[in-house]
């Protein structure tokens, strides 16, 4: 179903004006097909094309013989490229026209259009990078922070695949061990310790579960709801905490009509906060509205900041509201503190850490911040601790692997009885294979479709 014999083509630099736009081709007739379309500014239209060296030139239509645009064309020979395969790359103005022209000439002398991803799965198909490192590719280009731009970094560098592969030809050892000592029980096998090979498997899974944790924080970001009555400054607060992280904020429109979505990134976690305020105040709303949108805006939430007004006393609604938000983690931020203070909200989520903030002057917003990065590690794990898994993709093959490992050990017991093999086989196997589908080893093709199916046509 994936060709590799013919030469795709794709436009791999973002649609709209730039200054540069990129034309790229990969297969064996990519510079075939371009030499009918290059005229080298230089030595005429014989100069050899070296690979790995820059040429200057045009791109000519061959029929009409007119000039589309001047162009540095890159030939990179296989096997050292992006795909394995022949590449070339035509660096072109940026801008609609010319690269779509360009394209299709293309693929008139030719090529075929790429479909999503298929230089990235070609890379992936002719083993230059396993399935992991392809979805990092993704993952960088999607980064929304420099800690999960590092974290894929690290991925596509085949940090993850690296400790997979080991844990999974550790147990393939086992297998081999278990086996033979099925098919051949009257032979001499020497003695394998089948339960510390388990042990250490479980272990390693184990530990990459618990870094997953927090890799898919760093992706994903932690969603923190604002809630709280109308008036206690909930609107103030999201723009102070806009407002000092302006440069990296990235805008995600909101997933419900009630509420809106802004990213912040504390220590390089994506904060995606949530809030009902803004929301236009019709002259009905009355404070049951305000809890039903707090109700609202909590109910994907992982955190909750319940806001109150400290300079006044609290409310039946300010109650009302914590009550709501005491499922999840929750920071109760008493805000005005600029103003006398008369409020007393000690029993206001009792167990939840209270902080004083003015939402107008500032004061107190970077311990709230702090205070934001910690609550979500809990003092679990240092921040400079990278994690290798973020994808949970990932997470759940690692999960289900550790699960097999689990069952494989709770069957050891019959190898020291003498008893057949065949059940910590079966365990160790289905360990095997979910493991493999993390690198790609054992992925199948509605595996692979699926995911590169999030690809950019040109990636
Ligand atoms: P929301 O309805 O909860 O979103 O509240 P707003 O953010 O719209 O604020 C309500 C009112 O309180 C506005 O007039 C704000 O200027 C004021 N306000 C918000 N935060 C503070 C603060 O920290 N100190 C003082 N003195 N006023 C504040």
């Amino acid at each position: 179903m994936y060709s590799l014999d013919d030469t795709i083509a794709a436009i791999s630099t973002p649609i709209g004006q730039g200054g540069i736009g990129i034309v790229r081709l990969s297969g064996p007739d990519a510079l075939a097909i371009v030499r009918r379309l290059f005229l080298p500014a230089r030595d005429g239209p014989s100069e050899e094309i070296e690979s790995h060296r820059l040429y200057y030139g045009h791109i000519i239509a061959p029929q009409a013989g007119r000039v589309i645009d001047e162009v540095l064309l890159s030939y990179m020979r296989a096997p050292h490229t992006y795909t394995r395969q022949d590449v070339v790359e035509i660096n072109a103005h940026g801008g609609i026209a010319p690269l779509r022209e360009i394209l299709s000439l293309c693929l008139e002398a030719g090529a075929r259009l790429a479909h999503e991803g298929e230089f990235t799965l070609r890379a992936f198909l002719n083993g230059r990078i396993d399935l992991a490192q392809a979805e990092a590719v993704l993952d960088i280009i999607t980064a929304r922070t420099e800690s999960a731009l590092r974290i894929a970094v690290q991925q596509l560098g085949g940090h993850l695949s690296r400790r997979t592969h080991e844990i999974r030809s550790r147990l393939m050892d086992v297998l081999a061990y278990l086996e033979a000592s099925i098919d051949f029980p009257e032979d001499e096998i020497p003695p394998r310790q089948v339960d510390q090979d388990l042990g250490w498997a479980e272990g390693e899974l184990a530990d990459l579960l618990r870094q997953a944790d927090h890799g898919l924080i760093y992706r994903q970001g932690v969603r923190v709801a604002i809630v709280g009555r109308p008036n206690v400054g909930k609107s103030s607060l999201l723009n102070i905490l806009l407002r000092t992280e302006r440069a990296i904020v990235t805008p995600i429109p909101g997933t419900t009509r009630d509420t809106l979505e802004e990213t912040i990134a504390l220590e390089g976690i994506p904060f995606v906060l949530v809030d009902t305020a803004g929301i236009s105040e019709t002259e009905d709303t009355i404070e049951r509205l305000s809890v039903e949108r707090s109700r609202t805006s909590l109910q994907r939430a992982d955190l909750a900041l319940v806001v109150v007004d400290g300079s006044q006393p609290p409310t039946e609604a300010d109650y009302q509201v914590g009550e709501l938000a005491a499922a999840r983690p929750a920071i109760v931020v008493v805000n005005k503190s600029d103003l006398p203070s008369v409020s007393n909200c000690a029993e206001l989520l009792p167990a939840a850490p209270h902080i004083a903030i003015s939402a107008l002057t500032g004061a107190g917003i970077p311990d709230l911040e702090a205070l934001l990065v910690e609550t979500v590690f809990s003092g679990s794990i240092t921040l400079s601790d990278e994690p290798l898994v973020s994808n949970p993709r990932h997470r759940e093959l690692l999960r289900r692997a550790r699960e097999q490992v689990v069952e494989a050990q709770g069957a050891c017991p019959r190898l020291d009885r003498g008893l057949p093999s065949d059940l910590v086989a079966i365990d160790v196997t289905e360990a095997v294979n979910v493991l493999g589908e993390i690198t790609g080893e054992t992925a199948s093709e509605d595996l692979l479709e699926r995911i590169f199916a999030n690809f950019c046509v040109g990636k």
